[in-house]
């Protein structure tokens, strides 16, 4: 069967490669969504008048080599490892290796810092790419590229990144550390206290949930410097593993996305320099509120990336491999109907994804768009998934095929980064203020 992406992006018929890529810039052409569906103002000082409006699908050359670079390497390389992964619920440390070669974990950071230099939309495709055969490698690359890079090139100075940067974008995996115990969707009700010292900072407190923890070596760690101040004490600071008085205090053992390591971390009198806060002391729930904002579109991408790879999964089986009554079940009108709404489904869901990081790359807002791909693309991918395991009867029920985990770790997208309430709530906040004389 002809490969989905193809026949949802155009071709690039040149070597795929990354650090090729890299060379170029990625030429951003952004949609002039302010005259379709879009209801947020257009930036005053980004005249986009001028452009001819494009198929939001539409790549840039280097993004679909981006695309088809990862898309290769993820069949190639991750294909092979991802039952064993899950079952063992442990990341292989060669794949590890592997996306830190292809330059996957370094895409949006500046090349003299050893980075790709991409933009933000050829992290969304290469997020999406890997979630079609692992989301869990997928929401690690997520992870480390649109929050924990992110972070440092955004708020961190000159000293920070060249600190951070090199490190993050040839071996060194990072975690962003936000929730706790007490505090998941009220983020900032957070309890870890930092406070100064002679020369720089000691942490005390307990995260919780914390992605890519087990393979990480750096830690944004948000701390409240003035409880006092309320959320307005939280800052972020950078922890490096083997720091004394850090600890992986637990590995949770999770319904889905299981190769990716999630735990809860102990810190227990953790002395960093000041060279390691992140940003302005105080600042910490502003860097936190806007990175959110971004990685979401990263987990909508991995979302619809895992509807496609199920949804193609099904359709291989049901289209080439099983007959009943005499014919392949795929010829079913009553199977044909539910694969292409499915399928719908899934080209809405990228719609809202690419709709929303080319509206972040053209510098309008995208906080409402953000929210509406995110909770859409974790909808879509629960329904699709599921379906995926029905169209393939008792084979999409065991643990041969990557049905039944793709439905596992479909459930995720509707919890982290913001559970769907949150969204929903984001959507709604943004509505009523818009609709409100
Ligand atoms: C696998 C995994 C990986 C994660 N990775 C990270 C990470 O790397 N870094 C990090 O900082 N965090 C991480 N998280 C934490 C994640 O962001 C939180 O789990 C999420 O924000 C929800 O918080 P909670 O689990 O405390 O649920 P709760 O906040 O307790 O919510 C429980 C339910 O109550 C609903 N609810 C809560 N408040 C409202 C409201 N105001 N209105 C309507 N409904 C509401 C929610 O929608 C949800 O349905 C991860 C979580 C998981 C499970």
């Amino acid at each position: 069967m002809a490969s989905i992406t193809r026949a949802l992006r155009p071709l690039s018929r040149t070597t795929p490669s990354a650090r090729l890529a890299s060379k170029r810039l990625a030429t951003v052409r952004p949609i002039q969504s302010a005259y379709a569906f879009s209801t947020t103002p257009r930036r005053r000082d980004a005249d986009l008048s001028e452009l001819t409006p494009t198929p939001i699908s539409l790549l840039s050359e280097t993004e679909t080599m981006m695309a088809d670079m990862v898309s290769k390497f993820a069949s190639e390389q991750i294909g092979p490892k991802v039952r064993d992964m899950d079952e063992a619920e442990t990341m292989d440390p060669s794949v590890v290796e592997g996306l830190f070669e292809q330059g996957v974990m370094g895409i949006e950071i500046p090349e003299e810092f050893g980075g790709a230099g991409m933009n933000f939309t050829a992290a969304i495709v290469a997020i999406e790419e890997l979630a079609r055969v692992d989301p869990s490698v997928s929401v690690m690359v997520d992870v480390h590229n649109t929050l924990v890079n992110t972070a440092i090139m955004k708020y961190g100075d000159a000293q920070a990144h060249r600190t951070w940067l090199p490190k993050l974008s040839t071996g060194t995996v990072g975690s962003f550390c936000l929730s706790e115990p007490v505090s998941g969707s009220d983020a900032f009700a957070l309890q870890t206290k930092a406070e100064k010292t002679a020369d720089g900072y000691k942490i005390n407190g307990s995260k919780m949930w914390i992605t890519n923890a087990m393979e990480s070596g750096i830690f944004i760690v948000f701390a409240n410097l003035n409880p006092s101040a309320g959320y307005k004490g939280i800052t972020a600071f950078i922890v490096e593993k083997g720091t004394p008085g850090f600890s992986i205090a637990k590995k949770e053992k999770k319904l889905g996305i299981r190769a990716s390591s999630t735990c809860v971390l102990n810190f227990d009198d953790v002395v960093i320099p000041k060279s390691n806060i992140l940003g302005e002391e105080g600042k910490g729930y502003k860097i936190a509120i806007e990175i959110l904002n971004e990685g979401r579109i990263g987990i909508a991408a991995q979302m619809t990336g895992l509807a496609l790879g199920a949804w193609e999964h099904a359709a291989r089986y049901v289209w080439n491999d099983r007959k009943q009554f005499g014919q392949l079940i795929g010829e079913f009108q009553g199977m044909q109907h539910q694969i292409a709404q499915a399928y719908t489904e899934i080209a809405a869901a990228r719609a809202l994804v690419y709709n929303a990081a080319r509206k972040k790359e053209a510098g309008q807002d995208f906080v409402k768009d953000a929210a509406m791909a995110k909770l859409y693309a974790s909808q879509v991918a629960g329904r699709v998934a599921g379906s995926a395991v029905e169209w393939m009867g008792g084979m999409g029920f065991v643990r041969e095929g990557i049905a039944e985990k793709m439905f596992r770790d479909s459930k995720i997208g509707a919890i982290y980064e913001g559970t769907s309430n949150i969204q929903l709530q984001t959507i709604a906040k943004m509505l009523q203020k818009q609709y409100t004389n």
